[in-house]
């Protein structure tokens, strides 16, 4: 309709816009383009549709200008060519999951991998005809022995978030590539800023952007990153087929926090590094697990592999204290809150019965891990909180 078409009634022209935007208007804010429907031109535009082709703009489920300025930067971040959103990190675990196996397949899953992956995988095993196995994250090379001709997809993730071993990814994608499965690596511990999962044979990165991308503890979305298009397909069909999308919203506040990801992780990793050195000369601590230490399993892989740790790491405390003990010591801590996730502003703490997450990998420590995740409260503040936790131990 053009504009001030009078001979239309008032009710018609407040439904068909006749706005025509002044241009000039230049601002640095992502631009939130919100549809379920998308017009197109003519029908000529609507039959040549192909939803292999990324440019074509098809429903607002599949893709918006504000989601694929989205995509094209985390897929920058993280050094690959394509990514897809979803709504949650564990949908994109889960997008991968349904891009990529069916019945009779094979899955090799690490024993410290996220929880909510392992009950996935467990309940493809159970009710989809999936086979499910779980390997020691530490085996490197020894994958190989565990690949069988109906292996299609092995999971890695560096490191496990909760235990903290950082698996040989390299040793790992060599093995699979030898027998054409495919890798997907949990990235999310390194936001894509401090591991590169391409530059070491990673098909497939999985970020839950809920955590430093997002910077604020209140968006929940996903991606998975590929470099390979045939890959990217199979899980833009997965995720067509599924009707996995995000809102252009969302998507405007993970644009808005991206800028200053790199200097908030760096910020985080700092203040970490700091608490952990400290806290790993107490002698209530048994064991320090943070990939930068010695005594974090895989270290020497982190050394190798990795240009940073943000804001994560955990602890075993001597066996000496009960688990009772362990979760006073949590909730006497005021700064650290009881939560999940991370990523965010605030500091957050949560205990971990570590035996009773794994089947495959022995788990040496007997006393309790406690989790940190270090957020941008004043360092000195957060260090006087956990003193004065530790304090009520004695
Ligand atoms: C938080 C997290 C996820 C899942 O993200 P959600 O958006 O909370 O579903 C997946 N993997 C790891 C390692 C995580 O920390």
């Amino acid at each position: 309709m053009k504009k001030n078409d009078t001979s239309r009634a008032l009710q018609t022209r407040i439904v068909h816009s006749q706005d025509e935007i002044t241009p000039g208007f230049e601002s640095f804010a992502a631009p939130v383009t919100r549809a379920s429907t998308v017009v197109f031109p003519d029908l000529a535009t609507v039959r040549a549709l192909d939803w292999r082709d990324d440019s074509q703009w098809r429903y607002g489920l599949h893709a918006t200008p504000t989601s694929a300025m989205l995509t094209q930067r985390l897929a920058q971040i993280e050094g690959g060519d394509y990514a897809l959103l979803q709504p949650s990190g564990l949908s994109a675990i889960s997008n991968v999951y349904f891009g990529l196996v069916k019945a009779g397949d094979d899955v090799l899953i690490p024993d410290n991998v996220y929880s909510p992956n392992r009950e996935h995988g467990d309940w493809l095993a159970r009710d989809f005809g999936i086979t499910v196995r779980y390997y020691d994250p530490l085996i490197g090379a020894g994958i190989a022995d565990l690949i069988l001709p109906a292996t299609k997809l092995i999971w890695l993730e560096a490191p496990g978030s909760v235990t903290m071993e950082v698996p040989d990814v390299r040793a790992i994608t060599t093995a699979a590539r030898a027998r054409n499965v495919v890798t997907a690596i949990d990235n999310t511990y390194s936001a894509g800023l401090a591991f590169k999962p391409f530059e070491h044979g990673i098909d497939i990165s999985v970020q839950a952007l809920t955590k430093y991308q997002s910077g604020g503890s209140d968006v929940l979305m996903g991606a998975t990153i590929t470099k390979d298009h045939a890959l990217h397909l199979k899980l833009k069909q997965a995720r067509m087929r599924l009707g996995i999308g995000v809102s252009s919203d969302d998507c405007s506040l993970v644009l808005r926090a991206l800028p200053s990801m790199k200097a908030r992780f760096e910020a985080h990793e700092k203040s970490a590094f700091a608490l952990a050195s400290w806290l790993k000369t107490r002698g209530e601590i048994a064991a320090m697990l943070h990939p930068a230490f010695e005594d974090c399993p895989g270290h020497a892989s982190f050394v190798r592999d990795f240009t940073g740790a943000g804001g994560l790491f955990s602890v075993v405390f001597d066996e000496r204290y009960t688990p009772a003990q362990i979760d006073s010591f949590c909730e006497a801590l005021e700064l650290f809150a009881l939560g999940w996730s991370w990523g965010g502003s605030h500091s957050l703490v949560m205990p971990y019965h570590v035996t009773s997450m794994r089947t495959a990998a022995n788990w040496p420590h007997r006393g309790t891990l406690v989790r940190f995740y270090v957020g941008l409260e004043d360092e000195a503040d957060l260090r006087a909180d956990i003193e004065q936790a530790l304090a009520t131990l004695a």
